[in-house]
């Protein structure tokens, strides 16, 4: 079991910030900018490599709503926000339960490191 499914299971705290029967998102832990949103589907997925063609699509969308209205309650959305999915080693992915980073409130370089 990985700690996302820890604390959608309300077994570890975490700061949420928006919740609904199929997402949850709350503050990451170590944040890399002013705002740092983790969006989570409550569905145990490990990477996007899982993600279901049949059966994830409404789900994945709600994961991108969920996001645009975050960015839009922090107001960060008229200056810019980046959502970030890592994949995988190479991307640095170090917790197996899909997540999409909201990173705003700086200037963000590109290409990322
Ligand atoms: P990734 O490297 O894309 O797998 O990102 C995992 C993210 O989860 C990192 O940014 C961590 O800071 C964050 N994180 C790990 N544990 C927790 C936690 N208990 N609460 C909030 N964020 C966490």
């Amino acid at each position: 079991m990985t700690i996302f499914k820890k604390i959608i299971d309300k077994e570890i705290s975490a700061d949420i910030v928006f919740e609904n029967e199929h997402v949850l998102a709350f503050k990451d832990l170590n944040p890399i900018a002013p705002h740092h949103i983790l969006i989570i589907p409550k569905k145990e997925i490990a990477t996007v490599n899982d993600i279901d063609e049949e059966n994830d699509k409404v789900l994945i969308g709600e994961m991108f709503i969920a996001a645009k209205n975050i960015a839009r309650k922090l107001e960060i959305n008229e200056k810019g926000y980046r959502l970030v999915l890592n994949c995988n080693e190479d991307a640095g992915q170090t917790v197996f339960h899909i997540h999409m980073h909201l990173l705003g409130g700086r200037k963000l370089s590109w290409p990322p490191g």
